[in-house]
């Protein structure tokens, strides 16, 4: 029997869904974070083991194999997935937290009906791009693909049990905290 509650964060592409993360941890330290698996390089300052694991294509496809996956999906080009008997660990001694994106949400659902889904909203679709435009690295196709897959996921976010807009970063983790606090076992 597990002890935790599952608690699942999706946010738009962009939303500021780390920053807002890294307050809730923070602020609950009884919390525990489920290290995903995934086949993209490691950005800056992103550890193996803590940020995510990083394993190789074909290490991804072994794991599948073994059935070592609670979800798995492919983003951009490279997979992520959710290492079942890690959580199953985590759960027996309190809550978790989950990073994922929609559809791995959903098939989280399926297989546990408790888990509770939080999706973190911006306060607008135009302000999104104007942020992203702001920071004057992205070119004009990479917006127009962002865009669209941040219209799916604002499609996918009326499935979720809660959703919290991120209009200022302390108010949108205080929200999360709020539900965590209302929902935790
Ligand atoms: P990033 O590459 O920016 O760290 O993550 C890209 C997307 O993959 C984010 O939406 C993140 O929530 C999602 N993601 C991270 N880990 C997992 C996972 O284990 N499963 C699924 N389905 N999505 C994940």
């Amino acid at each position: 029997m597990s002890k935790g509650r599952l608690f699942v964060i999706s946010g738009a592409s962009g939303v500021g869904k780390s920053t807002v993360l890294a307050k809730v941890m923070a602020a609950r330290k009884d919390l525990q974070f489920s290290v995903s698996a995934t086949t993209r390089s490691p950005r800056s300052g992103e550890i193996d083991g803590v940020s995510y694991y990083f394993v190789t294509k074909e290490k991804f496809r072994k794991m599948i194999a073994n059935n070592e996956f609670l979800e798995y999906d492919a983003h951009m080009e490279n997979f992520y997935g959710t290492p079942k008997a890690q959580l199953e660990e985590k759960l027996l001694t309190g809550n978790v937290i989950l990073d994922i994106e929609p559809n791995g949400a959903f098939n989280v659902r399926r297989e546990r009906q408790d888990a509770v889904l939080i999706f973190i909203a911006p306060p607008s679709l135009a302000e999104l791009e104007s942020r992203l435009r702001g920071r004057g690295d992205t070119s004009e196709e990479q917006i127009q693909v962002r865009q669209k897959r941040v219209a799916w996921e604002m499609e996918q976010s009326r499935q979720y049990d809660h959703i919290v807009i991120n209009d200022r970063v302390d108010t949108c983790a205080d929200k999360i905290l709020q539900i965590i606090a209302r929902e935790a076992d």
